[in-house]
């Protein structure tokens, strides 16, 4: 196949209309802050060691965009690689949630290790939590061409069923019609991650996700190292909720099986 020019190669611009944005900044409220950080301290007092555990980032409904706290799910003893983040495990989760309430991303910690960033295997479950969010909370960001490149126009009633053998897109009107565009809506939908660390370090990451409602396209977009803005709203971690925090610790958070402690082990579990 030849083209005559680079020219044929470039598609066109196609219109959009953008109704809604997604945030590019990771909001949480001071107390759910704390809270993350307050975790990784607490299972050091209880079990005299560091360790890894995961929860989610919890928002209201009405308010996605902001965290307002952390949700402790029974822990697995063989939390390795974590791959108990499944569908099931957050749908069960978010159902035992009072109504109002949604999880809007994950937080984990990688406990006394000096890896300050994500791994591999904290995308997959970041992408398994964006697609159970995203499946319960997504808005209409914006409205697309649908770009066709062999648009039929026909008249209902009219002409033969020769012109149905032309195009690959057809649309029967009932006058006639000399051009359309067809536009789509774009779904879209978020995905907060963080990974704080026992020394007080946190790094965040938000994961957004796109799917068009016609030509059913889907793309993920990575914000790697937003800013993470923190909220002040009068509500202070309070040594009550310390205790709480506490019992739920207990509960909930079991040892590893096993650990790698031994400076030749990887270097990150998680
Ligand atoms: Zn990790």
């Amino acid at each position: 196949m030849r083209f005559k020019s680079l020219e044929q190669l470039k598609r066109r611009n196609c219109r959009e209309v953008e109704l809604a944005t997604l945030p590019q900044r990771v909001l949480i409220t001071e107390y759910a802050m704390v809270k993350a950080l307050q975790v990784n301290g607490l299972v050091r007092t209880r079990f005299k060691e560091s360790f890894e555990w995961y929860g989610y980032t919890i928002a209201r409904r009405d308010e996605p965009e902001v965290i307002i706290d952390i949700g402790l799910p029974v822990n697995g003893q063989n939390a390795h690689h974590y791959t108990g983040i499944g569908p099931e495990s957050i749908a069960e989760y978010q159902e035992a949630l009072p109504p109002g309430v949604i999880i809007n991303g994950w937080v984990h910690s990688h406990g006394d290790l000096d890896y300050r960033q994500f791994s591999n295997i904290d995308e997959k479950n970041h992408l398994t939590v964006l697609d159970y969010v995203t499946s319960l909370l997504r808005k209409p960001v914006a409205r697309q061409e649908v770009v066709i490149e062999d648009l039929q126009l026909l008249v209902e009633g009219e002409g033969s069923i020769e012109e149905l053998r032309e195009g690959n897109v057809f649309l029967l009107t009932d006058v006639p019609v000399r051009a359309a565009t067809l536009m789509e809506t774009v779904y879209g939908g978020f995905c907060y991650a963080m990974v704080v660390g026992d020394a007080g370090w946190h790094r965040q990451k938000i994961l957004c996700k796109k799917r068009t409602i016609l030509s059913g396209r889907t793309l993920v977009e990575r914000l790697e190292d937003p800013e993470l803005v923190t909220l002040r709203t009068g509500r202070p971690f309070t040594e009550s909720d310390a205790e709480t925090l506490r019992d739920e610790i207990k509960r909930k958070i079991k040892p590893l099986a096993a650990h790698f402690s031994s400076p030749t082990a990887p270097p990150h579990r998680s």
